[in-house]
């Protein structure tokens, strides 16, 4: 049955270009949260709630609170929902995250939203990390562009994108108050921790 639901929003994310993770990526960051005890996750960029329920599929006691800001996406991702029967565990904000206030803390931030804003998004959410507390960052290669000659890359708009990933890498490594690793998994995935 979940099996199931997985396999349409794949078919769907594929039909309609919606770029959800990739298997090695969204089952590197499922791993984590089983060894790492995570039972709350604020997610940046639900799209259809793809990552968002295989997340919460990783054991019943885990808690999501994901923003989107695209209402096709977002009418998708509650629609899916549904149908997982996880609506009391995640919890979906129809919003810019750039203009969402939160309280909460969380054990897991997983940043998977408009590459450029990368920045923003952790400065504006790190203070709902809890001690100890986790940031995942997906597409740290965008699509394997980071490693190439940025000379090669022709389009303008992807190009900026590109040094945007690179400014925000270089953000992490200069971020005293965090521990970061990266890793060539998926489209390369930041592990950052709040020390
Ligand atoms: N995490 C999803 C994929 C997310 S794709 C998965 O793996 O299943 C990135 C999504 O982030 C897009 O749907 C886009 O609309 C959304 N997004 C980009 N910038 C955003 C912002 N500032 N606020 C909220 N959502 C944003
Ligand atoms: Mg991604």
């Amino acid at each position: 049955m979940q099996n199931d639901l997985i396999a349409q929003m794949r078919n769907y994310a594929e039909e309609y270009n919606v770029p959800i993770m990739v298997d090695e990526g969204i089952n590197f960051v499922r791993n984590y949260i089983a060894r790492n005890d995570v039972k709350s996750i604020l997610e940046i960029g639900t799209a259809i709630g793809y990552s968002a329920i295989l997340m919460a599929m990783v054991r019943p006691d885990i808690q999501i609170t994901t923003i989107e800001r695209d209402e096709k996406r977002y009418l998708e991702a509650i629609k899916n929902i549904k149908k997982a029967n996880m609506q009391d565990r995640i919890h979906l904000i129809y919003k810019d995250a750039l203009e969402v206030e939160l309280e909460e803390q969380y054990d897991l931030l997983f940043i998977d939203a408009a590459k450029a804003q990368n920045i923003k998004f952790f400065e504006r959410f790190e203070k709902n990390l809890r001690p100890f507390g986790t940031v995942i960052t997906d597409n740290m290669s965008f699509h394997g562009l980071v490693n190439q000659d940025e000379e090669q890359i022709e389009s303008r708009n992807v190009r900026q994108l590109v040094r945007k990933v690179k400014d925000y890498k270089a953000f992490l490594e200069q971020n005293q108050a965090f521990r970061t690793e990266f890793l060539e998994i998926g489209d390369g995935i930041a592990v950052s921790i709040k020390k």
